[in-house]
């Protein structure tokens, strides 16, 4: 890639930088110069790549999944329930999940994030029912085979029904076992700097389904392998009940005796904390990862996102796994949170550069990576392009707006780390009717009985 031509994206309809009216220059992954109005860049033979049609915005990232919940959508069994009963009800169903259905599921899931302008997305795998002993090696080479940039976590579980936790005991496993793979997995696939495009974190499920050797054990891990820590905090009452009776304190009270509280930790959800807390999470650095489909499908609350925003706390976007939402949408989610959002707040205090800010630049902070989520020098060429041309548009008036307002849900174009992954509007060599297909039936398998 570094010997290619530079690439001028030039003339965008619209795009989310100040300075770069005439478009910007990319080569070898990154942003190589920004083109102001009434210039020509600075950078001698440069391909061309005519954005008069698009609106330019830095790549999304998406900063909470599972994919695998790809495989349990809109199902029955466990619609229409609170975040406990729902998870009891799919359990079950989660511990059928095989290496084929994972591949698919994790295929779907990254394909619907790609296409709706993700350019980065993590994911928090923490099922590892007998035979699924390789799940985040199955994550990898499907990232790979995408060309999506990826935060995988190798979650875990070792609280199941036996000691007071929910999940059935075929879909946990005992602490070494975890600690070694997870050592294992990061030996293995973790990449260190700006042009990484496979990293992983750990990240034991939420303080309800794992014990607190286990949660202390993970960070001191974390540490020493200095990878990024995630997990599952303040979504609901039913936790602030669940940690008070099992822990004598608040959920945040017991991440920090388990030393999590610090710039390490990304958590998601954050529903339910107090002013005191904030402030703590905001000088701790702890970000936090705003799930507004997910919150609301599942009626769980609403995260308070400009009080944590005043406290210092950095805010990013997640579209959660599809089982809560229930979709991979990341562009729907940004709209998502802005309407949740302004409902909340009112019309002055979020506005949809707010959302669009949330779901780059405050993501890339909980992914732990500065150098993306932004258009300037230097930054990767993680880059979604939005074409304005559906019904939908017709009749717009500010362009980056009508992105949030009217509702975009299908970038033109996506580009990571200086290469199309996204042509119009769909994944080179993705045979989609074939997964849908493929997919569906592993699903079914998955759900029958
Ligand atoms: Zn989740």
């Amino acid at each position: 890639m570094n010997d290619a031509k530079p690439i001028w994206i030039r003339d965008p309809l619209a795009i989310l930088a100040d300075g770069a009216e005439r478009g910007i220059v990319v080569k070898g992954g990154q942003i190589i110069e920004l083109v102001p109005a009434g210039a020509a860049p600075a950078t001698a033979d440069v391909a061309v790549f005519d954005a008069g049609d698009h609106v330019v915005l830095p790549g999304l990232i998406n900063t909470h999944h599972h994919f695998y919940q790809t495989l349990t959508r809109a199902l029955p069994a466990a619609m229409d329930r609170e975040l406990f009963p729902w998870l009891q009800a799919l359990y079950p169903v989660w511990a059928k999940l095989t290496p084929d259905a994972l591949d698919l599921g994790v295929t779907v899931a990254m394909s619907e994030l790609l296409l709706s302008g993700c350019t980065t997305t993590t994911d928090h795998h923490y099922v590892f029912p007998a035979g699924l002993e390789d799940a985040v090696d199955i994550e990898v080479a499907v990232a790979r085979r995408l060309g999506v940039r990826v935060l995988l976590t190798r979650g875990s579980m070792n609280l199941s029904q036996r000691d007071g936790g929910l999940p059935p005991d075929s879909v946990v496993q005992d602490e070494d076992t975890i600690l070694a793979d997870s050592a294992r997995v990061v030996g293995k696939h973790h990449q260190r700097g700006a042009d990484a495009m496979v990293q992983i974190a750990l990240a034991p499920c939420s303080p309800f389904s794992v014990s607190t050797s286990l949660m202390r054990a993970t960070a001191d891990l974390a540490d020493k392998l200095d990878v990024r820590l995630h997990t599952h905090l303040a979504e609901t009452e039913d936790e602030n009940r669940f940690c008070q009776e099992m822990f004598g304190c608040r959920p945040l009270d017991y991440l920090e005796q388990c030393g999590w509280l610090n710039a390490r930790t990304w958590l998601a959800h954050g529903i339910f904390f107090n002013a005191d807390e904030m402030k703590r999470l905001g000088k701790a650095k702890t970000t936090i990862s705003h799930c507004a489909c997910s919150n609301q499908l599942l009626a769980s609350g609403c995260c308070p996102v400009c009080e944590m925003e005043e406290a210092g706390v950095g805010i990013g976007i997640g579209v959660d796994g599809s089982a809560s939402n229930d979709g991979s949408n990341l562009m729907q989610e940004v709209r998502a949170a802005f309407l949740l959002q302004r409902a909340r707040y009112g019309v002055t205090k979020v506005s949809h550069k707010d959302a669009l800010r949330w779901a780059t630049k405050g993501s890339a902070a909980c992914v732990g990576r500065p150098e993306l989520g932004e258009i300037a020098v230097g930054k990767a060429a993680d880059l979604a392009l939005f074409r304005l041309d559906e019904l939908r548009f017709s009749g717009h008036g500010d362009p980056l707006a009508a992105l949030v307002l009217c509702g975009a849900h299908r970038a033109d174009r996506v580009m990571v780390a200086g290469k199309w992954a996204v042509i119009d509007g769909a994944i080179p060599g993705l045979d989609v009717a074939d997964v849908i297909q493929r997919h569906s039936s592993a699903a079914r398998a998955m759900q029958a009985g």
